[in-house]
């Protein structure tokens, strides 16, 4: 369905969009790199408002959130294209179809199918949900409503303008920060780095629920090197509480590198744990315990069904630990 969109005005007769960094000046007729907003000569519209590609229910380990309500479901829900352009994309399928052909979901309808699905909430997830901001604030909007918790799987690519909108009624984010500088040019129409660290730190300041995925995909970003890249900015930006999900890649859509070494994958996480309390390995088969980083004790188990041993959101040694439980 089209609706007029937010977040945009006009500059020398185009339309400018502020939804995401790309910050595209879309000519009268054409629409911006998402394929998502159009410009029809008078307002900026989304062709995309409520054209669901997917909808599933699902736990929150799978997205992976593992500090966020361990063992609950969401209702997750996804449309189609990006404002990314990863040639290694995981959900090519989703993320590079520019029409807009799936059913129409109004948001009434979304949250009383997850109620009905008795989830315990609503996730936008498999595809980039900053395509449907203006849809997710009318579904989130109501899941709150309904008692529901409400997330987003991101590339964290929006501008703060979008995320403190959305910070409204939005619980939980993952961002996934892709790697350095050079990653975001050849990805983005306008690189902008440390926008995603910055939001990072803004969802923090929000109080929005954050972890951090990085996907290592080979012969692209699986050195040491760029790795502490991102442990720099996890740093700088992040707290030392946030989760951090380093990711396997296995070869989808442009790309024919092989899958991530898993030797990689555990030296990265050993050396991310000098300075992270809570670092996962994901994409290897199973999920992985949480333990506390003070004590050594396990406080999430994730095999099969998912338990949890602690007091409130506390360790028996006292440890705080961070997350929503
Ligand atoms: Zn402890």
């Amino acid at each position: 369905m089209r609706v007029r969109a937010k977040l945009w005005r006009i500059k020398n007769s185009k339309a400018v969009c502020h939804l995401c960094y790309n910050l595209c000046q879309i000519e009268a007729g054409e629409a911006g790199f998402c394929g998502a907003r159009y410009f029809d000569g008078r307002e900026l519209v989304t062709k995309n408002y409520g054209v669901i590609s997917a909808i599933e229910n699902r736990p929150m380990e799978i997205k992976p959130f593992y500090h966020f309500y361990p063992g609950s479901y969401a209702l997750t829900f996804s449309t189609f294209s990006c404002n990314l352009d990863c040639p290694w994309c995981q959900n090519w399928h989703l993320s590079k179809e520019r029409e807009f052909r799936g059913q129409y979901v109004g948001p009434e309808e979304l949250v009383a199918m997850a109620v009905a699905k008795k989830s315990h909430g609503l996730c936008a997830s498999f595809n980039e949900p900053t395509i449907l901001f203006e849809y997710l604030l009318d579904v989130f909007s109501l899941a709150k409503k309904k008692g529901l918790h409400t997330s987003m799987v991101s590339n964290g690519y929006m501008t703060p303008a979008a995320l403190k909108e959305l910070s409204g009624v939005l619980d939980a984010i993952n961002i996934d920060v892709k790697g350095d500088e050079e990653i975001y040019k050849l990805i983005s129409r306008r690189e902008n780095l440390k926008g995603v660290w910055r939001n990072v730190k803004l969802c923090l300041d929000l109080g929005i629920h954050v972890e951090v995925i990085h996907l290592v995909v080979s012969g692209l970003n699986d050195s040491m090197e760029k790795f502490e890249g991102i442990l720099r900015g996890m740093e700088r930006y992040a707290q030392s509480y946030v989760p951090l999900h380093i990711n396997r890649y296995f070869p989808a859509y442009r790309y024919v590198h092989p899958p991530t070494s898993v030797e990689f994958l555990y030296k990265a996480r050993e050396k991310a744990k000098e300075m992270l309390e809570f670092v996962y390995v994901g994409n290897v088969g199973g999920h992985e315990n949480t333990y506390c980083p003070e004590c050594g004790r396990l406080l999430i188990e994730r095999r099969g069904v998912v338990k949890v041993y602690m007091e409130g959101n506390r360790c028996k040694c006292g440890k705080e630990v961070y997350g929503r439980f």
